[in-house]
């Protein structure tokens, strides 16, 4: 082992979305910057991320996208930082993108591309960088420098940068932020997996799987209030889909969630539609024409009129299809876990951080920045929105 030190005016923990960000905009100030990850290639998530083409940014991006104990800490850095200033970013670099849904931006070729777009700003900023570098310990010295310790050297540092992102896809991940706040005294709120798929209990997912595979737009809700209309995909795990996704951002052990499987068109014109047109049919096969048949076959399972004419609608079974329609309560048994998370809800509690330069306030010379911070977004090229910002306002202030 070499023990020799090399000293830097900041050390950064993690070659990722935040880290690299950070790392160009100090060093075209004219800071020497490390950047030091274990990972044998830099920004993986980056890699898989949108399945391999990345949903870098979103048009719209406000602070009410994000999760955070205080709603006003992301407003700083988001300001500072806007879509449009990544938009230009990668229009320099000449990487073509298209706009999706709910204004999602992705990359038309391929997520590599903006991994090499920031190794070559960090390049031109003259920042080092060091992979397959673990940091296993972090020091403090009584001159008030930072002593990193990797298995293969040391390094020393005025500042140090935890850009070490979350937990979610454990082979990418490590804890070593969360310890590193621990050591110095930082608070942390609760971390638990965000963006993540629901599983069912045993009979909820039998009454359920022969819905396997179905994918359709609802609007889903929570026990606190949130909503999204967004697609549900039924799997043979349980629920899934972006709409999922979204809610279980604010889903909370033990509660259950509603689901309307007919957003856009409500029961009573649907009714009133199906009659004019065939007063005849059954109520299972005029569902079956909203819906897909599976689902209305689901819904209707034990209404005493499912196979009777519309026009024989049971007052009874018209005010459970509304429910089973409109708000249909499943709650769900868990989350898939940091295996299928796409982030870590929770994080370095805010509280302890500079909204603006996210300096910890009671030990001047370490930061935190991107998804280690108690600040989790919404699905849609908002949690990269939140590590490129937060990136930048960091590496301004460094
Ligand atoms: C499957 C998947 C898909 C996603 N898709 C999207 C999407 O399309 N749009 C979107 O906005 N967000 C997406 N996300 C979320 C997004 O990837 C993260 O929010 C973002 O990468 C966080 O940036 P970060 O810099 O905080 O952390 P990361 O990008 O995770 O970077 C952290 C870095 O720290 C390194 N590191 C960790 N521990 C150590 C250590 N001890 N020593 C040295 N280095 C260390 C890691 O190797 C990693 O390179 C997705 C996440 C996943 C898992």
């Amino acid at each position: 082992m070499n023990t020799s030190q090399q000293h830097y005016d900041a050390i950064i923990i993690g070659a990722g979305a935040s880290g690299l960000m950070c790392a160009a905009q100090a060093g075209y100030r004219g800071k020497k910057v490390r950047v030091l990850d274990s990972a044998p290639k830099a920004g993986q998530k980056i890699l898989i991320s949108g399945g391999g083409r990345s949903n870098f940014t979103n048009r719209q991006v406000d602070p009410s996208h994000y999760l955070c104990s205080n709603p006003h800490f992301v407003k700083s850095a988001l300001a500072r930082y806007q879509p449009q200033d990544f938009i230009e970013l990668v229009e320099r670099h000449g990487i073509d993108y298209e706009e999706r849904d709910h204004g999602q931006l992705f990359c038309t070729g391929s997520a590599k591309q903006l991994v090499e777009m920031l190794l070559t700003e960090c390049d031109w900023a003259g920042v080092e960088l060091s992979l397959e570098a673990e940091v296993c310990a972090v020091e403090r010295s009584a001159d008030g420098r930072f002593l990193v310790k990797t298995p293969q050297q040391n390094f020393s540092a005025n500042a140090l940068v935890v850009a070490s992102g979350g937990l979610s896809i454990p082979k990418l991940s490590s804890a070593i932020g969360y310890r590193v706040a621990e050591q110095f005294g930082l608070r942390i709120t609760p971390t638990s997996a965000g963006l993540v798929p629901f599983t069912l209990h045993v009979e909820d997912k039998q009454r359920l799987s022969p819905l396997s595979g179905l994918s359709l737009p609802v609007e889903i809700h929570a026990a606190c209030g949130a909503a999204f209309k967004r697609d549900l995909l039924f799997t043979h795990r349980g629920l899934s889909g972006p709409a999922v996704l979204q809610i279980s951002n604010y889903w909370q052990p033990g509660e259950p969630i509603w689901i309307d499987f007919s957003p856009e068109q409500p029961l009573a014109e649907l009714l009133e539609q199906q009659t004019l047109l065939r007063p005849n049919q059954a109520l299972k096969n005029a569902l079956g024409q909203a819906l897909p048949k599976r689902l209305a076959e689901r819904i209707c399972e034990g209404l005493a009129s499912a196979e009777q004419p519309l026009s024989q609608l049971l007052k009874q079974d018209r005010s459970e299809l509304q429910q089973r329609l409109h708000r249909f309560q499943i709650k769900p048994n868990a989350t898939e876990g940091y295996r299928t998370a796409e982030v870590t809800r929770g994080g370095i509690d805010s509280d302890e951080l500079s909204s603006k330069t996210f300096e910890a306030k009671r030990l001047p010379g370490l930061y935190f920045i991107g998804e280690v911070v108690d600040v989790t977004g919404w699905l849609g090229g908002y949690n990269f929105q939140w590590a490129w910002a937060s990136g930048h306002a960091c590496g301004a202030a460094l």
